[in-house]
């Protein structure tokens, strides 16, 4: 058999990055030669250890100079090893590399651990000064920040203590709540599967299919759920212990903190989202129709409600979404071609790549790289969009330094949902087949609702077993189950039935034992980009500067601050809306589209 033109379309067949721009001289020559001027450099800066508090504006900058060689020097090998390893996993060689990289690069980062306390300690009046001059803007924002914690910080015996003991704390009920929930098997016909398999079936046409999975992983999850509630109760009294001793008000507090929000601003978007709730309940009454059923249950929602799909080839996805850009700024229509033809996509699926896409920020003197598993759906074609979004973000920001390139994490999705809302519009304009339609909607609704109204529930969870940890005492597995339920129901209403067995889901997700706060951030970056998004669509090319001007500040100022140059206010309440707007704009086009693919009594 012979591989046509075709073939190679639906595969991106041949579409591979060009990693060896990164090092100086090929493979590992190049890798030693920039792991030895790193370390060479981190001898020099070691020097000022103990000296921090005498550096006057020009030596700090002469200092922050060289920390961004090393950076440098660094960043590129971990890039080269790590990315070089995502395509092929399964390769000892090259997983074997980048452990020695990042064991390398640890041993560098030691050396210099000694800045970030000695800058911490200095007065806030000093710090002032030194950031006034000129010489240091490059670095401003990330040694002010750098700072914030300040006030939480306790003396360093007591950090030394905390740091040490948290190994066999904190860290290791982490690593058992992991291995229990790895060591889930869930019987599917009569075989044992994985947790992760048993979750696909969830998307199933079949009902009897996801009805089955989902007992299945119910039953899956009582044994052991002793253990992990326990697992849960003990970190939920640990994080209790450690937010009173560094004096912080709330359980969210630390996460906002490190996420760089204000408190007010999180509770804004979590009282706005809940407010919305009525979205996913007036969507999931909709999908009831369109399963045919007269009220859906907790294992129906991720079924798929069509299962009709043309293929799309990857010359025609890159011109769609070459096209999409162009049609707001010839410059990022110009960068996206230069990761087309640059060789900075790598876009087949294949054995032992990483599973997913993601786009590699790598440092500001060379440029980004995105990593695809292209299968010629449609839904790749936005995930093309998304993660050139990321790309171009990065592109764009580069000036900014290694400092300042990267937003904080609430700001990181801004231009890929913003590429991505475009090129969706793009792609429906071409899509006419109703059934298509209504498949193209339904699926890209069902994801914003996960981001955004399933994060926030979650969050609500979080909040009530944090709280209820630290009022009620110690929580049992039916308090912790009923606490799920409710705040589950909360976001969905009467629109789903929430089955007893289903308040055991809560006790495989890793974001409430390794992260907790983290959640709402996924809301968070999902309702920000959306109303940016907005601006555009009521302001047109108007918009599209600031909009560069935005990107191109990369993360060189707090949140609050780079919202304001494109005129986005996240103090004000209101603010959340207007993503939530668009998101409801979506739930009536699907409504529409379903009643013109004749799927409505
Ligand atoms: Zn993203």
């Amino acid at each position: 058999m012979t591989t046509t033109d075709a073939d190679n379309d639906l595969t991106a067949a041949g579409v591979f990055w060009d990693l060896d721009p990164l090092l100086p001289a090929p493979s590992d020559d190049g890798l030693n030669a920039l792991l030895g001027r790193a370390d060479a450099i981190a001898d020099d800066l070691a020097q000022t250890r103990g000296h921090v508090p005498e550096l006057d504006a020009a030596g700090l900058a002469t200092f922050m100079e060289k920390l961004a060689e090393l950076h440098d020097a660094v960043g590129r090998a971990g890039s080269f090893a790590g990315l070089d390893f995502a395509t092929d996993t399964t390769d000892p060689a090259r997983g074997a590399r980048m452990q020695r990289i990042e064991e390398r690069a640890t041993a560098i980062g030691t050396k210099l651990v000694f800045f970030e306390l000695e800058w911490a300690e200095l007065p806030d009046e000093q710090v002032e000064a030194l950031l006034a001059d000129e010489r240091l803007a490059f670095a401003r924002h990330h040694l002010r920040s750098a700072r914030r914690y300040r006030p939480h910080l306790l003396s360093e015996p007591e950090e030394v203590i905390l740091t040490e003991k948290s190994l066999t704390g904190r860290s290791a009920w982490e690593r058992l709540f992991e291995e229990q929930v790895s060591s889930i098997e869930v019987q599917l016909d009569g075989a044992p599967a994985t947790l992760e398999a048993a979750l696909g079936r969830l998307h199933a046409p079949d009902r009897d299919m996801r009805r089955g999975a989902a007992a299945a992983i119910s039953a899956a999850l009582q044994p052991g759920l002793r253990t992990r509630a326990y697992i849960l109760n003990t970190l939920l009294s640990d994080k209790s212990t450690d937010d009173r001793l560094r004096h912080y008000e709330s359980w969210i507090a630390s996460r906002n903190l490190s996420n760089e929000a204000s408190d007010e601003s999180v509770q804004a978007l979590v009282d706005a989202v809940q407010r919305r709730y009525t979205i996913p309940q007036r969507w999931y009454a909709l999908k009831a129709q369109l399963l045919g059923l007269d009220r859906i249950a907790d294992y129906d929602r991720m079924a798929s409600v069509a299962d009709v799909e043309a293929k799309v080839g990857w010359r025609a996805a890159k011109e769609l979404v070459h096209d999409a850009y162009a049609s707001f700024s010839t410059e990022l229509a110009d960068t996206v071609t230069k990761f087309y033809d640059g060789a900075w996509i790598d876009a087949p699926a294949r054995p032992g790549k990483r599973p997913g896409a993601f786009c590699a920020y790598t440092v500001p003197s060379h440029h980004p790289y995105v990593l695809l598993n292209w299968t010629a759906r449609r839904r790749d074609v936005l995930t093309l969009a998304h993660e050139l979004g990321h790309g171009l973000h990065a592109y764009l920001a580069r000036d900014q330094g290694v400092y300042h390139q990267a937003t904080p994490l609430t700001l990181a999705e801004t231009a890929s949902v913003f590429g991505e809302t475009v090129t969706f519009g793009r792609l429906l304009e071409e899509v006419t087949e109703p059934q298509e339609r209504l498949a193209l909607l339904a699926s890209n609704l069902e994801d914003q609702i996960a981001t955004v109204f399933r994060q926030i529930a979650m969050n609500r969870f979080e909040n009530a077993i944090h709280n209820g940890r630290r009022e009620e005492g110690e929580l049992s597995i039916e308090r912790i189950g009923e606490l799920w339920a409710e705040t589950q129901t909360a976001m969905l209403g009467d629109a789903v039935e929430i089955t007893d067995d289903y308040r055991a889901w809560w006790s495989y997700i890793p974001h409430f034992i390794g992260t907790p706060g983290y959640v709402y951030a996924y809301a968070y970056g999902q309702l920000l980009a959306l109303s940016v998004y907005a601006q555009y669509e009521a302001r047109g090319p108007a918009f599209v500067p600031q909009y560069l001007d935005l990107l191109r500040a990369g993360g060189s100022m707090a949140p609050e601050e780079l919202g304001k140059l494109v005129d986005v206010d996240l103090a004000d309440p209101e603010f959340w809306d207007r993503g939530l707007d668009i998101i409801e704009r979506q739930l009536d086009a699907t409504t529409e589209a379903a009643r013109a693919a004749g799927r409505l009594s």
